[in-house]
Formats: structure tokens, sequence, C-alpha cells
């Protein structure tokens, strides 16, 4: 029903809400974010309006922020439970729930954006993150990616392994348990409450995700050293659907709300990438205090021996991480071999 006829009837009518809002379909989103928090938090509401378009009305999404539910870690238990029919959030944020959702957010030394979107969407990843999430009555889909993260903000300067020795950084997923492996002691905490911990003294370094968020955040001016990226090459949101909901809707609502989510994700990663474009320039001319560094070489290295070794421990502990680490290690394998004759040959040849 077109919305100036609803307000027609609504005239005539006791109960103007309900006819005015009347959808067939009502669903609740919660999400990690607080409201209004850019890009990640501004997408779900496009996804929310997005979906409400596409379905012509039939279906409407109440979104709730951080702020609302309180637990910007609690998304994958609302959905789980049917709390909340739909989330998003990050799935590596859940490692302690199920430690096989580790995998489908980004991996340290793993594929850029466009290379695991691929595999995602190709390579047979999207599949294995249902697999994973079917186990807790939740279904997936891909919700929009930052691109390539920084390493992130560091109060001291980080010239050796030793430097990393007791340092107490926010560095969620596989990153925080590498950053374990070579003595810092990684710690998450949510995206409200990074300044603070930052300032204080709770933490000596964090990351967060880079250019396009990294700047408004204000982390400058309470760490003066902005490294380089290792860890979160193509940090993936995720949208998470109540699988018992999702089953018991008709097939074209689940396809609007799959295909929104996807949609969604697109922009985001459009976004992410042109806001990132935007506040490095602003980095480089407003900021020159800020110093840009490379990790050393020998702090990669042990960085990514620390790498092999949880992923040789995590191929033992079960055999669906052994089915995931070798998908994505077999994917890389073509997919940057591409890259490196596509894109990289390209920025090689041209010279900047
Ligand atoms: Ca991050």
């Amino acid at each position: 029903m077109k919305k100036h006829l609803k307000s027609a009837l609504c005239v005539l009518a006791l109960s103007c809400t309900s006819i005015v809002n009347a959808a067939e379909i009502n669903l609740k989103l919660a999400h990690s974010w607080p409201k209004g928090f850019p890009i990640f938090g501004t997408s779900v509401d496009e996804y929310a309006q997005m979906v409400e378009e596409l379905s012509d009305g039939r279906i409407a999404i109440k979104v709730d922020s951080r702020n609302k539910h309180k637990a910007a870690f609690g998304i994958f238990d609302f959905v789980k439970s049917g709390q909340y029919d739909i989330g998003q959030s990050a799935s590596y944020y859940y490692g302690g729930k199920d430690p096989d959702t580790l995998f489908f957010t980004t991996m340290p030394f793993g594929m850029t954006a466009l290379e695991q979107y691929a595999w995602f969407h190709e390579g047979g990843g999207l599949e294995l993150a249902n697999e994973v999430y079917a186990k807790h009555g939740i279904e997936v889909m891909t919700g929009g990616n930052t691109t390539m993260q920084m390493g992130g903000w560091f109060s001291k300067e980080i010239n050796s392994v030793d430097d990393l020795q007791g340092l107490k950084m926010r560095i969620p997923g596989f990153g925080g348990k590498v950053m374990s492996g070579v003595g810092a002691v990684p710690t998450n905490i949510p995206a409200g409450e990074l300044y603070q911990a930052l300032e204080r003294g709770t933490i000596d370094a964090l990351e967060w995700v880079g250019p396009s968020l990294d700047l408004r955040m204000g982390f400058h001016k309470i760490a003066p050293y902005y490294y380089t990226g290792w860890h979160e090459p193509s940090t993936e949101l995720m949208y998470f659907f109540n699988k018992k909901k999702m089953d018991s809707l008709p097939a074209w609502a689940r396809s609007v709300l799959l295909n929104a989510a996807k949609l969604t994700g697109f922009n985001m990663t459009v976004q992410s990438q042109h806001e990132s474009s935007i506040n490095w320039a602003t980095i480089t001319s407003e900021y020159p205090n800020i110093n840009v560094r490379d990790f050393p070489e020998d702090v990669i290295d042990a960085l990514r021996a620390s790498n092999t070794a949880l992923l040789d421990a995590e191929k033992e502990r079960s055999d669906i991480a052994k089915r995931i680490i070798e998908s994505q290690a077999s994917y890389l394998e073509n997919a940057r071999a591409w890259t490196a004759i596509g894109d990289q040959a390209y920025l090689n040849n041209i010279g900047k």
C-alpha cells in the first residue's frame, strides 16, 4: 500500500501508527557500534532503509545500536537466541563463543579485500562460514569491508621484538593471538571506549581501522606512532540472521534480506576506500607530527612465525578449522599470483 493512501486511511482510523507502519514482516536488528557511528553504523541504517524500499514497505527493520542494547560484543548471542532476528558485527569478535568464527573477518598475512571477496563469493568461503554458523542456528552474509587496515597507534616506537614484550594492545581476532605469540598482551575493547583506554594508559597501543575511521577518533593526539598494516588486510563485517526466523520467511523476503546485505556491504567497502583516501590526505598535509612507520623486518618475521605456528595448531584442533585454513591458503596462492602480475606489476610499471 502506498504511503499517501495509508496516510489518508490514517485520518479515518483510531490507531494511525499501526496503519501507517504496518509491514508484513517486522524484524529487529542489533549492531556492535554506537548510534550513528560513521561507516559501520550508518551502513546498517542504510541496510534497513534499503530493505524497506526493495520490499516496497513489506519488511520493516528496527535497528538497535550499542547505546540501546548495551552489548557491543553480544550480537552473536542475540541472534543465536532469537532475541534479535538480525545482527551486524565482525565475526572475529566471537572467537570465545566458537574459535572457528575467527577466520571469517580477515587473517594476518592473508587476502586483500578483493581477493577475500572472491574467496567468499566464488571460492567457497561463504559456504564454510555458513557451515560454522549453522551449528549456532545462524545464517551469515558478507556486510562490508574496511579495506586495508593500519597496524595501529603506539605510544612508543617499536624497534625490535623486545619492544613488544608485555605491551598491552587492543587488537582483536587472530591478530591478537599472533601478538600474544610474540610476547604482547592483547585485549579487545569496544569502539566507544578506545580513546579513554589509550589516554589513561590501560593499553599502550591499539589498532582500530585505518585513515577512514582513525583520524576522527583522535588517537593521533595521544599516540604519535602510526604503523602500517600486517594483521587485517581485509576486515569484513558480517550480517547474522537467526536461521529459524529466516527459514520461516517467504523466498522473496529472504532474497531481499540477503541481497540488501551484500549490496550494503559493497557500498560500505567503497565508502571505506573513499574515506581512507580523503583522511590519508589530511594526515599527510595537516598532521606532519604523526610518525608513520613500517614494522622492522625482524618484527614482521617474528609475527609471521607466530602466525604459522598458530595456524598449524588450529589445523590440529578441528577438522573444519583445517578445511578453512587450507581453503584460504590455496585460494590465496592463486589469487595472489594474479594480484602480483596484475595490480602489483601495474603499480611497479607506472612508478607511483
Ligand atoms: Ca581493526
